[in-house]
C-alpha cells in the first residue's frame, strides 16, 4: 500500500537532486549579467534568437503536451513548491514530536532550520539567472548593495515566508499552472477518479484526512485544487484493503475511467509540433558556429588610390567567439588575382566568451581590373575547430582602370 506516496517520495527526492544539478552543469541558466543562455551544455549569446526561440517553443510545448496528457500530475511529483512545501510541514510536524511538549523550542528550531534553507534554496533559485561562483562571492561578501544582492535578499526572504506560511496555499491561489491546466485538460486527460457503482464506500473520510489540498474527492473528479498526487488512492486503498474489498478511488483516463492512455488527433498534433521544435531546436544546434564572424566592406569610401599606384578597398570585421575555450581566425583570399591583404596580425586571436572588431585594406594593383566591380571570396577558417567560412564580397576600382 501507499504505492503512489513511495512513488512521489522517490521522485521528489530525485527533483530535488536535478533542481540542485541544472544551473551548476550548465544544463539551464539564462545568466542575466553575462547575457548568455545555457542549455544543455551550449552556451548561446542572446543575438541567437533561432536558437533560443526553439528551445523555448520546445520546452514550452512539452509542458502543454505533459498537461494535456498527464492534468496536473506535474504539481503533485514535480513542481519545486510542492516538494519543498511538504517537506517544511514534515520538518515542522517531526520537530514538534522530538521536543514534545516544549512547543515555544520546537517552534524556535523550526523557524531557524527554515531560515538557514531559505538561504541554500534562493542560492539554488538565483543560479538559474546569475553565475553560481559570482552569486557565491557576492553571498560571502553579504552584498544587499547591488541590484543582485537586493534581489538575492528579497528572494530569500519570500523562500521563508513561502515555506513557513503559504506552502500550499500558493497552488490553489496564485499558481498560473494551476489555471492554465484547467484550460488545457479535456476527456482524455489523466485523472483521480472515484468510482463507487456498487455504494460501497464506508465514508471513514481518510481519503479527505490525507488530501494535502483538503478537498473531498469523491465530489468531483475537476476540482482545481486536486494536484493529482495520489494520496487519496493510497488511503482508500489501505482502508478497503482490511474489508478485503479494492479501492474506490484510481488513476483514470477521463471520466469513463479508462486504464489505458487512447490517441486522439489533438495529441497527434501536438505530439507533431513537440517533434517540429525539437527538430527545429537540433537543426540550429547543429549549424551553430561557436566562432562567429562578420566581414563588411566600409563603402564610406568607395576606394582610394595609395601612394604606391595601388587600389585599396577598406573593410571591417567582428569576431565573436562564444565558446569556452581560446580560439582564432585566420584570414585569406579566393578570386582576387594579385591583391594583397593587409590585416596584422593574421591569424586573430580571440579569447573565450570575448568580442573583437578591427579593420583591414585589400589593394590590387591599377589598370588591371577589367570590370569597376570585380566579386571575390575572404576565407575565414577557425582555429582550432576547422571551419572556414567564405565572404563574398566586391572590390570596386576607378573607371579610368579599365
Ligand atoms: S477513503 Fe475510500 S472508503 Fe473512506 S471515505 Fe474515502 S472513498 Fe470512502
Ligand atoms: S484529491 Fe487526491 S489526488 Fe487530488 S490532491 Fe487530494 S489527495 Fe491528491
Amino acid at each position: 500500500m501507499a504505492k503512489w506516496h513511495r512513488l512521489r517520495k522517490r521522485i521528489h527526492v530525485l527533483c530535488f537532486l536535478i533542481f540542485l544539478a541544472l544551473p551548476f552543469c550548465n544544463v539551464v541558466r539564462f545568466d542575466i549579467p553575462r547575457q548568455r543562455f545555457y542549455f544543455f551544455g551550449y552556451e548561446l549569446w542572446i543575438n541567437e534568437f533561432g536558437i533560443i526561440f526553439f528551445a523555448l517553443m520546445f520546452l514550452m510545448f512539452v509542458v502543454v503536451v505533459a498537461s494535456v496528457v498527464f492534468g496536473r500530475v506535474y504539481c503533485g511529483y514535480l513542481c519545486p513548491q510542492m516538494i519543498f512545501s511538504e517537506a517544511s510541514a514534515a520538518l515542522q510536524l517531526r520537530l514538534r514530536r522530538w521536543l514534545k511538549p516544549r512547543e515555544r523550542l520546537a517552534r524556535a528550531a523550526f523557524y531557524a532550520v527554515l531560515a538557514v534553507a531559505s538561504v541554500f534554496l534562493s542560492f539554488i533559485f538565483i543560479a538559474y539567472f546569475v553565475e553560481p561562483t559570482d552569486l557565491a562571492r557576492r553571498l560571502a561578501t553579504l552584498d544587499i548593495h547591488t541590484a543582485a544582492g537586493i534581489c538575492g535578499a528579497s528572494v530569500t526572504l519570500l523562500t521563508f515566508l513561502d515555506f513557513a506560511f503559504v506552502r500550499l496555499r500558493f497552488c490553489t491561489t496564485v499558481c498560473p499552472y494551476g489555471y492554465l491546466q484547467g484550460m488545457l485538460s479535456d476527456g482524455n486527460t489523466l485523472l483521480v477518479h472515484y468510482r463507487d457503482k456498487n455504494v460501497e464506500c464506508i465514508e471513514c473520510k481518510k481519503c479527505v484526512r490525507d488530501c494535502p489540498m483538503g478537498i473531498d474527492i469523491r465530489t468531483s473528479p475537476f476540482q482545481i485544487e486536486c494536484v493529482h498526487c495520489g494520496e487519496c488512492i493510497d488511503s482508500c486503498e489501505t482502508i478497503l484493503a482490511r474489508l478485503k474489498k479494492p479501492g474506490l478511488i484510481h488513476y483514470s483516463w477521463g471520466v469513463e475511467g479508462r486504464s489505458r492512455f487512447r490517441f486522439d488527433a489533438k495529441r497527434i498534433i501536438l505530439a507533431l509540433v513537440v517533434l517540429f521544435y525539437a527538430s527545429g531546436l537540433a537543426v540550429a544546434l547543429s549549424m551553430r558556429h561557436a566562432v562567429l564572424v562578420r566581414i563588411a566592406a566600409d563603402r564610406a569610401t568607395l576606394y582610394r588610390t595609395g601612394p604606391d599606384g595601388r587600389i585599396y578597398n577598406h573593410f571591417r570585421y567582428s569576431i565573436a567567439n562564444r565558446s569556452q575555450k581560446p580560439a582564432a581566425v585566420v584570414f585569406s583570399m579566393q578570386e582576387l588575382p594579385g591583391a594583397t591583404l593587409a590585416l596584422a596580425p593574421n591569424p586573430v586571436a580571440v579569447k573565450a566568451g570575448e568580442t573583437v572588431q578591427g579593420e583591414f585594406d585589400i589593394s590590387a594593383p591599377a589598370g588591371r581590373r577589367a570590370e569597376f566591380v570585380t566579386h571575390f571570396n575572404i576565407l575565414a577558417s577557425t582555429i582550432p575547430d576547422p571551419v572556414t567560412e567564405a565572404f563574398p564580397l566586391t572590390f570596386i576600382s576607378p573607371t579610368e582602370a579599365q
